[in-house]
């Protein structure tokens, strides 16, 4: 008889590598996908690496009804689509997960000061968007 956890090994080497390379304690992976993302990368050219924002699907961080707090964070994704998020525990308090992948030629990183959203560079910096730039005045 196969365990579950032992099944789950043998159909995927993405969970096998993190169950012996990523630590299962949520503080210990606390703003570290930078570290484990390439260190998985290296392991397995396959998965493309991914930097965008994830956030809280049902806004569990709840600062608004309609603002949905988000997280600057890297991932990879498998040839078949699957998202592979080896620092996933740091985020154990926020229920299922919303990832917002930035384009692959973005080179920053820039907090809206009027929604509070993250965005990659535009002509509306320091605002996200022509909406916020109007809102914001
Ligand atoms: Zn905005």
């Amino acid at each position: 008889m196969i365990s579950i956890y032992e099944e789950s090994l043998a159909i995927s080497p993405y969970r096998a590598w993190m169950a012996l390379n990523v630590p299962s304690d949520p503080m210990s992976v606390l703003a570290q996908c930078t570290h484990y993302v390439p260190m998985m990368a290296n392991e397995f050219p396959e998965l493309k690496v991914v930097k965008g924002v994830v956030s809280s699907v049902k806004n569990l961080d709840n600062i608004s009804e309609t603002i949905h707090k988000e997280y600057p964070h890297m991932w990879l994704v498998s040839p078949t689509g699957e998202i592979i998020d080896p620092t996933v525990r740091q985020f154990c308090n926020l229920g299922p997960l919303d990832y917002r992948a930035f384009p692959d030629d973005a080179t920053s990183c820039n907090k809206c000061i009027n929604c509070g959203r993250y965005f990659t560079s535009n002509k509306f910096y320091p605002m996200c968007s022509n909406e916020c730039a109007e809102e914001f005045g």
